[in-house]
């Protein structure tokens, strides 16, 4: 069986990646607050799981694994655009929701097994609140349920600070009725005009860690094996999750590998609205940025190092798999049939410690007319495009080199004359016509040669006609 090798953050180094049970791999990955659609740096942990998934769906088997990826549906930044826009919270998080999967799916991302949404599981945060009040990890105050950090001796250890290091160096809401500034809601009470339910301390509704260590429990069991995210939620998302599902749970782990993805910049800068390099997965695909285009860039970044967005890799990313589409297209491969499994050497790359970067470098290396069966098992099991879109794709550009046929040999015919009268005005404008509609026309002696450019556009060459 294949040795996968993973980065455990927890650990700080690369480690075999044992699984507790081979039948039933679990993982876990921080989701979206839905209030508004997800930019571009949101679709870099999404595409890097999906890849881990695929793998462990490769290596384990796809009905032994287990994918879990939330929504937070409950959130002061929902509430706010709810009573912003006058709109219900509900209509805010369902239309958002609906347009994450549609971005999402545009990447080439795998739905997870389970989505589940925060306030589908608020009984099961309420009752891990109450055991760790019970077990003397959390206390109410003031309306709130705080969990107590000093009642849990390795708090910290994730992110390798001590408490007094963090009470420090961060900027932690100082609250009267904390017993040390480090301690975080667990339940934080609600007013009438904001959601809220009732519970043992009061109307409220939960805080946004609690969030995950339920439902990881409800769905993947007390303990698990990959916990992800964007290395931003390493501290204090995540330091809280363990903090709460540990002591709730009483388990030595709550996942045993973390992972964490480096954030993605845009042109070498932080992506930011006031430095208006901000944009959204949407922007890109409305501005004719290919889904795959976004993911082929991803990929070429290893998840542990900080990615950088430019318009230059976009460009080769377009060249790279538009080649690849006219590879398989003049070869003789039939896409009607699924395509089979990847190359051991893609899944080589990937196994350690997801190298996208270097299964890319193999997908190159097929990037040959006696590797196009190769080339489209692993343009398929990388995501970049299902079995249907790669088929449609090839089947799409066959059509065109067979109006490229015909072009040809009218070409030849106008040629033929032209030599005859010395009249060559009829063939250059029919080159200059082609070339404005993305054919490039190369002419040597005994030869025409048209090729397809990345602006062609079909239609306007139909219209030609
Ligand atoms: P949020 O909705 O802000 O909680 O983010 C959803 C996911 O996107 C989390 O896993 C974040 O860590 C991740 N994320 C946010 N910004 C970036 C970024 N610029 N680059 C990479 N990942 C990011
Ligand atoms: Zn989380």
């Amino acid at each position: 069986m294949t040795t996968i090798r993973l980065h455990n953050s927890r650990t700080r180094t690369k480690e075999v990646f044992i699984p507790l049970d081979p039948d039933n791999v679990r993982m876990y990955v921080c989701g979206p607050t839905v209030y508004d659609r997800a930019h571009l740096g949101n679709a870099r942990p999404v595409v890097a799981f999906d890849v881990l998934f695929r793998l462990l769906c490769h290596v384990y088997g796809a009905d032994h694994v287990t994918y879990v990826r939330n929504f937070t549906d409950v959130d002061d930044k929902i509430n706010a655009r709810a009573a912003g826009t006058g709109r219900s919270i509900g209509d805010i998080t369902d239309e958002t929701i609906g347009w994450y999967h549609a971005d999402m799916d545009a990447l080439g991302a795998l739905r997870p097994t389970a989505e589940p949404r925060a306030t589908d599981w608020i009984g099961a945060m309420k009752d891990m609140i109450a055991e760790l009040i019970a077990k003397g990890h959390a206390y109410e105050a003031a309306g709130h349920v705080l969990f107590a950090v000093e009642s849990y001796a390795r708090y910290g250890s994730l992110s390798g600070r001590s408490i007094d290091d963090m009470i420090a160096g961060a900027r932690v809401e100082v609250a009267p009725y904390k017993r040390n500034p480090m301690d975080f809601v667990l339940w934080k009470p609600s007013d009438p005009d904001t959601p809220g339910w009732d519970s043992d301390w009061g109307r409220g509704r939960p805080g946004w860690h609690i969030e995950c260590s339920a439902m990881a429990r409800e769905l993947l069991g007390a303990e698990f094996d990959i916990h992800a995210g964007g290395n931003d939620l390493l501290f204090p998302h995540h330091e809280n999750e363990i903090a709460q599902s540990r002591c709730a749970n009483g388990t030595e782990a709550m996942a045993q590998v973390w992972l964490h993805n480096e954030m993605l910049q845009v042109e070498g800068k932080k992506m930011s609205k006031s430095l208006g390099n901000f944009f959204t997965v949407r922007d890109l695909l409305d501005q004719g940025v290919p889904g795959e285009v976004i993911r082929f860039v991803m990929l070429g970044t290893h998840y542990r190092k900080p990615m950088d967005w430019t318009v230059e890799k976009r460009v080769e990313a377009e060249f790279r798999l538009r080649g690849f589409l006219e590879l398989l297209a003049s070869s003789e491969i039939d896409l009607s049939s699924s395509v089979g499994s990847p190359h051991q050497a893609i899944i080589d790359a990937l196994s350690d410690d997801l190298n996208t970067h270097a299964a890319l470098i193999v997908l190159l290396k097929f990037d040959n007319p006696i590797y196009a069966q190769e080339l489209a098992n692993a343009l398929v099991f990388l995501g970049l495009f299902s079995e249907a879109s790669l088929k449609a794709r090839v089947d799409e550009i066959r059509c065109w080199q067979l109006m490229l046929v015909d072009w040809k040999l009218r070409l030849e015919n106008v040629r033929k004359s032209a030599i005859v009268s010395k009249d060559f005005s009829e063939l250059d404008d029919l080159k200059e016509k082609l070339d404005q509609v993305g054919v490039s026309v190369r002419m040597s002696r005994n030869d025409i040669d048209l090729a397809i450019q990345i602006d062609f556009d079909p239609a306007k060459l139909e219209s030609l006609k």
